[in-house]
């Protein structure tokens, strides 16, 4: 195993791949984009289409393990890759979580809470969902949703069918609004082996949709702590999971509420880097290629701030801060919206 085989450029496959070199591998980046992010640090990087299936099988045949940064693959994809290299995380992981419905019933199959929530196929449905769950809801679309994208908030004076076709006729579910007191995540990783290891749960803040800091320690009581923690690993475990998984958590006064998983590296989960001797990058390599997991104990404070768009402008101020490791993209051009570095800013070191 020398090859680490990553679908998806962004900046989770370049960290991905920084992580990976550390450790001795070559990488190779599959991704449809040009000029992709992680094509500044990857050895070897295939633009080409997710149906280009020669692409596909000259990739696969170039690695020892395929992995990815996005849950959003093309099946027809993955069926051609996984008849020629593992893929990790599996496909059940992909099969759950590419579609919020699935995604939702998989965790209430386990025992988990989610918010209460309905298949929206047309305009009747959503009628008879509202009247059941009641609002405020949200109405999302039921794949390829990301930073808040594909979501209509749902209140008493709404016109339904305004909110049904602002998703223009898109696959929907609806969802109850879950009051909670605050957003947290925890990030888990499964060895091939079967050990889990989990990161402390941190705690999330957005704006307009879009991861804007992550905290650690989260205000939890051990209780919850150890709650959170279970939760993830029985998620885990159900897949019979391998490599890093992200669990969004909303806190209420009944207990903790599962939002969503990601199959893969986190975005809250970048606080590791400056927090832990192993971070959640080289967590997952060591996941995928056999390893035993790492030391993700947290050993200092961390408040984690993403960059967006023209944020990068306090770069030169942000550079004379002592506390403050920055880590960038490499992205080009800022765009309003558009996720072009964080900042780790460690608060105090653990006694
Ligand atoms: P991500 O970029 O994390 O993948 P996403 O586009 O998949 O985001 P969600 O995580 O579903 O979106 O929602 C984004 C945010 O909107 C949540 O973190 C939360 O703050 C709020 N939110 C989403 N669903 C609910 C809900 N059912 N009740 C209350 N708040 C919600
Ligand atoms: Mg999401
Ligand atoms: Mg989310």
């Amino acid at each position: 195993d020398s090859v680490i085989g990553i679908l998806g450029g962004g900046q989770l496959g370049r960290m991905l791949s920084v992580a990976a070199s550390r450790l001795g591998y070559r990488c190779h980046i599959f991704e449809p984009a040009a000029n992709p992010p992680a094509a500044h640090v990857a050895e070897t990087v295939t633009n080409a289409p997710y149906d280009d299936a020669a692409a596909l099988a000259d990739f696969a045949a170039c690695v020892d393990v395929i992995t990815y940064e996005f849950e959003n693959i093309p099946t027809s994809a993955l069926d051609l890759l996984e008849s020629r290299r593992p893929i990790r995380p599996g496909r059940e992981a992909l099969r759950v979580s590419q579609d919020r419905l699935t995604e939702k019933t998989f965790l209430n199959d386990l025992g988990l809470q989610t918010a209460p929530f309905a298949d929206i196929p047309d305009l009747a449905s959503l009628r008879e969902a509202l009247d059941r769950i009641g609002t405020p809801a949200i109405l999302k679309t039921r794949r390829f949703g990301y930073d808040g994208k594909g979501q209509v908030r749902i209140d008493a004076d709404t016109d339904p069918a305004a909110a049904l076709s602002e998703l223009a006729d898109a696959p929907a579910i609806l969802e109850g609004f879950v009051s909670f007191s605050h957003e947290i995540s925890v990030i888990a990783a499964r060895g091939l082996s079967g050990d889990v290891a989990c990161f402390d749960p941190g705690e999330n803040v957005h704006r307009d949709g879009i991861l804007r800091t992550t905290t650690v320690p989260a205000r939890l009581s051990s209780a919850q702590r150890t709650d959170a923690i279970l939760i993830a690993s029985r998620i885990l475990e159900a897949m019979d999971y391998v490599g890093v998984m992200g669990v969004e958590l909303f806190v209420t006064p009944r207990g903790l509420v599962v939002n969503e998983i990601a199959p893969r590296v986190h975005n809250s989960g970048h606080w590791t880097q400056q927090g832990c001797t192993v971070d959640q990058f080289e967590q997952h390599i060591r996941a995928i290629a056999g390893w035993p997991l790492g030391d993700g104990r947290r050993h200092a404070d961390v408040v984690m701030e993403n960059l967006i768009g023209h944020d990068l402008d306090r770069l030169p101020d942000l550079a004379r801060q002592p506390d403050t490791a920055i880590h960038l993209y490499g992205k080009a051009e800022a765009r309003p919206g558009r996720k072009m570095g964080h900042i780790n800013r460690v608060i105090r070191p653990t006694p």
